[in-house]
């Protein structure tokens, strides 16, 4: 039995002295954001923004639009408060050098935020960083909570919003539950991975704050186009391959995807199918994104995804889910030449790790 964790007063009262003295807050998070980075995100921005009229100001600065998936948990005033890098370079640059603290979430690194690495690189804003990944760039925040005992960043977050002074004293702003329980739900896979003690506790208390569970996960597992379920249909019965030694591969390229009329965020989840299969140890599901494929990687206990992601794909994330990337090159084009060129990555590793 592991210890549960516990973030103390006086590091929840740090957290928030910190938010508290800061003129403009700008929250910032990976890039292709998933629901643990927009559910924290939306939390923390109805934190801050409930430190009162004398608080702080807070906008939230995303590289990329948010999935499909979670857009059920913005108001038209949390819409008017994010700028999008990808949409507006110029805005969202100027938006963040506007912000005297930045609060990093649910990344582990800069080179994570895409478009606003270079952003958060120059700022000479004070930083913070709120993170449930593997080897956190400690050195580049002034303050940082860093957990890999937690599901998901969102429950970190909770962890220290449940000590603050002001949520001690007040509860969490009614918004927080919802967005805080999206996240934690996501990125546990409506929790089948990654479920601590501490997790269970955590979303009882949510429930209890007012979190409408079944209303998320409506949004998030229900209204699906139905597009994605006919290309997950088409993968699994056409394109699957699985290896003598056990690992699954999915490779997905832009024409395939465009036929489907397949968009951004729309293969979530695709990666954990494969798991289900008895002799499956690893599973990756490979989709094309311009002139590079992007790798997402899931494993069974025993089997670490987060050394095949840093291995060979330039990547990294949590011991059985990670991610990375192949660039295209001129003599690597094809789904095949991908398809060859991670096989033999499978083959050597497996053959060594077995
Ligand atoms: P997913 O497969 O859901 O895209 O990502 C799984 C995990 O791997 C996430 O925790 C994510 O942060 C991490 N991850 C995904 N892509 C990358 C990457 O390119 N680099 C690193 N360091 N981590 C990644
Ligand atoms: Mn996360």
């Amino acid at each position: 039995m592991s210890e549960h964790l516990h973030i103390s007063p006086r590091e929840a009262a740090a957290f928030e002295d910190f938010l508290r003295r800061a003129r403009c807050v700008g929250i910032v998070t990976h890039t292709r954001p998933d629901g643990d980075a927009i559910g924290s995100s939306l939390a923390l921005m109805h934190f801050v923004l409930s430190l009162g009229p004398d608080g702080p100001g807070c906008v939230l600065l995303l590289d990329g639009e948010a999935p499909d998936a979670v857009r059920f948990l913005f108001s038209d005033a949390d819409r008017d408060r994010t700028r999008i890098h990808a949409l507006d370079p110029a805005g969202t640059e100027a938006a963040a050098a506007s912000c005297d603290l930045l609060a990093v979430l649910d990344m582990n690194r800069f080179s994570r935020a895409g478009g606003l690495e270079e952003t958060l690189r120059r700022s000479d804003a004070r930083k913070i960083l709120v993170d449930h990944h593997l080897d956190p760039d400690r050195g580049q925040f002034d303050l940082a909570f860093s957990e890999t005992a937690v599901s998901s960043t969102c429950e970190l977050l909770f962890l220290i919003l449940s000590q603050c002074p002001s949520v001690r004293e007040n509860g969490l702003p009614g918004r927080c539950p919802d967005a805080l329980l999206t996240g934690i739900t996501t990125d546990t896979n409506n929790f089948a991975n990654s479920v601590f003690g501490n997790t269970l506790e955590s979303v009882s208390a949510l429930l209890e704050a007012g979190a409408d569970r079944d209303g998320i996960l409506e949004h998030l597992y229900n209204e699906y186009p139905e597009r994605r379920i006919r290309l997950m249909g088409h993968l699994l019965d056409r394109e699957l391959i699985i290896t003598g030694q056990g690992a699954a591969l999915m490779v997905l390229d832009e024409a395939t995807a465009r036929s489907f009329g397949i968009r951004e965020g729309e293969t979530e989840g695709f990666v954990n199918l494969p798991l289900a299969i008895d002799r499956v140890k690893f599973s990756l599901f490979l989709r094309q994104d311009g002139d590079e494929y992007r790798v997402s990687i899931r494993s069974k206990r025993g089997w670490s995804a987060n050394a095949l992601a840093t291995r060979y794909f330039s990547g990294g994330g949590h011991e059985l889910a990670s991610g990375g990337r192949i660039p295209l090159t001129g003599t690597l084009r094809s789904k095949e030449d991908v398809t060859a060129l991670v096989l033999a990555h499978l083959e050597e590793y497996m053959s060594h790790e077995a």
